[in-house]
């Protein structure tokens, strides 16, 4: 099929790579003529795995190309997505700006029966306000074209993004026209051979789903650091809890790790979003307002643990940092807890050694260049002359560290263990203090 895609962000390159993968033929169109340029020479802006063979196999095959040309790109589809990004505005609730300026472009420019099939993470009602933006422009033109407002929400996870691409847990379609489904049917037929992963129903229901979803995610995360911070209070061990919880299917292991907080673009922002659009309908969403102040708290707990081992002198002190992404297998730094930490060791007078296998050039990118900042390239390196060792992302690398070698590099030698990652009593063995999240320390 014909597609175009509306932002080469995460979700607009990764569904166009994939989309691509099966056939079909699709452009994706950015604003960004900087992006679009890079793409259109095999260079990903971004680290998603997998992801930068798939752009240049099937840009080299012809099934897809780049622009920031939009008249000849709507005029290529069948279906338009639009996958540009949503941010929180000033009161927390979600910036339509992107979403509707591609849709009136669309207006602008179709010239028969298209589908507007929506990605971007929306407020309910979203879809009527796409289809009246699109409406409003072909009246302007004069014209009558038929087309069809559909909301697809996507489900994707940033560092396993093509792998959910390829084969989701479930395909949200919210739609009223029959034509439409036929037409999405269609597209997603490829990604529905083991058993139909479609769930179809109306517009409204499918952009709450995506909301839902994500605020049930993030209550997981808060609800487990509530856990580990009473855990912390009474001397028992989160760990251990989490393991005993786990066992009950209904509960399940998933998702249910404590630590320090939850970032990225999209947690964040929906459960705030989610929150006003519940405020804007007169109803007080108590849950996700605690959901919220949970993680925003524990964003500081590493900070406030230093602090404490440190007896609040932390100026002139060196600390070792052990991942900045948001999470592993991204390059992502948005809203990430490595952040909070730093800008508060910063603040404090402390200097950062740090080191992530993909985010350090965005890091850069973010903070510039700064004395009490370094970047190494190797994560032994980040512990050169510091006094203390901090895990805020676990990636893999980090799993089984050489303790010897981590004692032997550190000035005074401890770990905050943001994730958890270590057993208490093999890193107090090795003769390094140790602090994880929730593990039975009254502090
Ligand atoms: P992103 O910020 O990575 O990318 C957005 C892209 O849209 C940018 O390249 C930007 O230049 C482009 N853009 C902005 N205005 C445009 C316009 N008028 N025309 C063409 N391009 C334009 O965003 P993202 O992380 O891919 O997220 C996109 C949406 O998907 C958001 O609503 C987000 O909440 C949602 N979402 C994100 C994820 C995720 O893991 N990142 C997962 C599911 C859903």
């Amino acid at each position: 099929m014909k597609v175009t895609i509306f932002g080469t962000g995460y979700v607009g390159l990764v569904t166009g790579a994939c989309l691509a993968e099966m056939g079909n033929h699709v452009v994706c169109v950015d604003v960004d003529a900087g992006k679009v340029e890079r793409l259109k020479h095999g260079d990903v802006p971004i680290y998603e795995p997998g992801l930068e063979p798939m752009v240049i196999r099937n840009h080299a095959d012809g099934r897809l190309d780049f622009t920031t040309d939009a008249a000849p790109a709507i005029a290529h589809a069948d279906i338009v997505f639009i996958a540009v990004g949503t941010p929180p505005d000033e009161d927390g609730s979600a910036d339509l700006q992107y979403v509707l300026a591609v849709a009136k472009t669309i207006g602008d420019h179709i010239d028969r029966y298209t589908v507007v099939a929506n990605k971007s993470t929306v407020p309910v009602g979203t879809a009527d306000r796409v289809r009246a933006a699109v409406a409003a422009r072909l009246e302007e033109r004069g014209v009558d074209v038929p087309f069809d407002v559909v909301s697809n929400p996507e489900f994707l996870k940033e560092g396993d993004a093509v792998e959910d691409c390829l084969r989701p847990d479930r395909i949200i379609v919210g739609a009223s026209s029959q034509k439409a489904i036929r037409v999405l049917r269609k597209l997603y037929a490829a990604f529905n051979r083991n058993h139909d992963r479609m769930v179809v129903m109306d517009e409204r229901s499918a952009e709450l789903t995506k909301y839902a979803a994500n605020a049930m995610l993030a209550t997981k995360i808060s609800f487990m650091n509530e856990i580990a911070n009473i855990a912390e209070h009474v001397g028992a061990d989160v760990e251990l809890v989490r393991q005993g919880i786990g066992a009950d299917p209904r509960i399940g292991y998933h998702f249910i790790y404590p630590g320090a907080g939850y970032g990225g673009s999209c947690f964040p922002k929906d459960v705030q979003a989610l929150a006003r659009t519940a405020h804007s309908v007169g109803y007080q969403a108590r849950l996700l307002d605690a959901v919220e102040a949970v993680n925003d708290a524990q964003k500081s707990r590493l900070f406030t643990l230093l602090s404490k081992h440190f007896d609040g002198k932390l100026k002139d002190r060196t600390i070792a940092v052990w991942g900045l992404a948001f999470k592993p297998n991204t390059d992502d730094m948005r809203e990430a807890s490595s952040r909070r930490l730093m800008e508060q060791l910063w603040e404090a007078g402390a200097r950062v050694r740090a080191f992530d296998p993909e985010a350090a050039e965005e890091t850069r990118r973010i903070y510039g260049d700064r004395d009490d900042l370094t970047l190494v390239e190797r994560p032994y390196a980040a512990l050169e002359g510091a006094d203390a060792l901090v895990i805020v992302t676990e990636w893999k690398a980090f799993r089984s560290p050489d303790f010897g070698r981590v004692k032997s590099l550190l000035v005074s030698p401890v770990i905050f263990d943001g994730r958890n990652l270590y057993d208490p009593v093999v890193v107090e063995e090795a003769g390094i203090a140790y602090y994880g999240i929730g593990r039975g320390r009254s502090l």
